[in-house]
């Protein structure tokens, strides 16, 4: 990681297991973390709107964007491309400002390429019934969609040890507050501490990390 690079963090976790909410009322209470929109060839779900939950772009599109290298990783997930515009992630961690990728474990393996100091957090939910559960009650997709989901989730949940963090999204706000702690504590890395305070450092004699 250089020297003025702010946060990665990653999240990781089964359809279903309530990351997205978790990270929209994360980033409601922390503005400074800037969330990384990713491309997508599956449709839209309703209510979602291009540019916001996911770039809406069509195969043949996905596949320039990714033989230009402009995708940071990308994967196949539940029979549709899902990647990371590179450019945003570049410009902001060099500026130092957190950036969060909701993706799959296979782009988590490439970031970490890319980033060996990016935070994996996986949210598992608190049982295989419950998930099974939300995945229902959400209802926006069809039954086919869910049952491939779910046979999905166990592939998903296999690689939770590639992941630093672990959070159980049983109680939402429990949850939310251990997101929130996460963010915190890797402020307050030696690497993070030190672009941010580089004067004090600097001040103090502190010699940079090996
Ligand atoms: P959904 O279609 O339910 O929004 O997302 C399906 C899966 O794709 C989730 O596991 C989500 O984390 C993953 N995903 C979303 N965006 C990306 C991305 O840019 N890269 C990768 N590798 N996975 C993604």
């Amino acid at each position: 990681m250089h020297a003025n690079s702010g946060n990665v963090f990653m999240v990781v976790a089964p359809s279903g297991a309530g990351k997205s909410s978790l990270v929209r009322a994360l980033l409601q209470q922390d503005t400074s973390i800037l969330l990384s929109v990713s491309c997508t060839t599956r449709a839209p779900r309703p209510g979602e709107e291009d540019g916001r939950e996911y770039r809406f772009v069509a195969v043949d599109d996905f596949k320039r964007m990714r033989d230009d290298q402009a995708l940071l990783e990308w994967a196949e997930v539940h029979g549709n491309f899902y990647g990371t515009p590179r450019d945003r992630i570049d410009a902001a961690t060099r500026e130092g400002r957190d950036v969060l990728l909701e993706i799959d474990w296979q782009g988590a393996r490439q970031v970490k390429q890319r980033f060996p100091g990016a935070i994996g957090i996986f949210i598992l939910p608190p049982s295989i019934e419950e998930l099974e559960a939300r995945l229902k009650a959400r209802g926006q997709d069809e039954p086919q969609v869910i049952a491939r989901r779910l046979m999905a989730a166990g592939g998903e949940i296999a690689h939770a040890p590639e992941c630093e963090y672990v959070i159980i999204n049983q109680e939402f706000s429990v949850a939310l507050s251990e997101l929130t702690q996460i963010v915190s504590a890797a402020r307050l890395r030696f690497s993070s501490q030190a672009a941010r305070h580089a004067p004090l450092f600097a001040q103090l004699g502190i010699p940079a990390a090996h």
